[in-house]
């Protein structure tokens, strides 16, 4: 039923890519000519990789990355941008299913995981478009009544106040369209352009001389009794720890892992520059939005005007090749 590629390798014949243009390519000058031993071997560069690789570095562990093509080829340099503090469910459901004190140190851990973003961005001085407030937007006459409880839920255990609902009129006025009954204004989420922050962030792992190996996909990791051999190419690295990062893409590298996941792939496109004046005329504040369907619409506008479209999903390790069709 897999296809015999790897997961990686499906977007290698891609023609364009909007995100990938916004930026100059990292290129690193890092090359794995020969076998290497550090500390950690970070298997995957995106923001998990990425990320775990500058806390390790800093911490003083001597890091390797292997990246199987670019930095942000996955799903971290080709997302909606929305950097979001809540869950996918709200608060009073995953209570329900977890209970309040565990509810609550998830819903602090998206409080936080914003913060720390908002933080890299100021600390290492990232361009990445950080635009304010994502709008749930409503498909249904009855969300207003459940926007409506859950501020009053958040208000009352949580302290949250960060939000604003938006009646018929009023969502019509920040977005033009008919479709939406209602909205509410998440003030504590923001959105970006998300391969310039990555890469803003890889930037810094330079400081902490992690060497970063672009176009060296692992092939196989095998364990030993006090260390790990990570193949890469002809090459051989060998470390105490390994972080794999892999997403989606794992495919066997863990083994039998790979039968315990289901892909779900969703789909997004950019469109041509609308202008300024044209995509404010359809969001009136440049929030980003997304919508109370189980498969969510999403967009937002890039920071050349460009509306990013994200829709539609696919339960397969397939991808689609003609995402704008399926999307729009
Ligand atoms: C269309 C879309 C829209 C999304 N929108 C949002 C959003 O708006 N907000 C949000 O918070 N999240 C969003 N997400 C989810 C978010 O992008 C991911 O959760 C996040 O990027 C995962 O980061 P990662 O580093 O774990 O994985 P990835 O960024 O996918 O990185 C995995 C990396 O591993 C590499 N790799 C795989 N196999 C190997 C190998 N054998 N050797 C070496 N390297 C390998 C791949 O090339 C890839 O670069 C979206 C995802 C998609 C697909």
């Amino acid at each position: 039923m897999f296809n015999k590629k790897n997961t990686y390798e499906q977007h290698d014949n891609e023609s364009g890519s909007f995100y990938r243009s916004s930026i100059k390519p990292y290129n690193s000058l890092d090359l794995l000519n020969e076998d290497l031993e550090v500390d950690v071997c970070v298997v995957g560069g995106g923001l998990t990789g990425v990320s775990s690789a500058l806390n390790l570095a800093k911490k003083g562990y001597s890091v390797a990355i292997c990246e199987s093509r670019l930095i942000g080829w996955g799903a971290s340099g080709r997302n909606g941008g929305q950097l979001g503090i809540g869950m996918r469910k709200d608060q009073p459901y995953i209570e329900k299913k977890l209970g309040f004190d565990h509810a609550k140190e998830l819903w602090k851990m998206g409080l936080e995981s914003v913060e720390e973003a908002l933080k890299l961005i100021s600390e290492y001085n990232i361009s990445c478009n950080l635009q304010k407030g994502v709008i749930s937007a409503g498909c249904f006459e009855t969300d207003i009544k459940d926007f409506d409880n859950e501020i009053n839920h958040l208000e009352k255990y949580y302290n949250f106040t960060n939000h604003k609902i938006l009646t018929k009129k009023m969502i019509k006025e920040e977005i033009n369209s008919e479709l939406y009954f209602s909205g509410l204004i998440n003030y504590g989420s923001y959105h970006i352009n998300p391969l310039k922050y990555l890469l803003g962030i890889t930037e810094e792992l330079k400081k902490y001389n992690v060497k970063i190996f672009e176009n060296s996909p692992v092939s196989k990791l095998i364990e030993k009794n006090d260390h790990i051999l990570t193949y890469v190419n002809q090459n051989l690295i060998t470390s105490n720890y390994v972080v794999v990062g892999c997403n989606g893409y794992l495919d066997k590298l863990l083994g039998n892992i790979r039968s315990k996941f289901m892909p779900i792939n969703n789909y997004i496109i950019a469109t041509e520059p609308l202008g300024e004046k044209k995509a404010k005329e359809i969001i009136k504040n440049n929030h980003a939005v997304c919508d109370t369907r189980f498969i969510i619409d999403y967009y937002r506008f890039s920071e050349d005007w460009r509306m990013i479209f994200g829709g539609g999903e696919t339960y397969s390790a397939k991808f689609l090749h003609n995402s704008k069709i399926f999307v729009w």
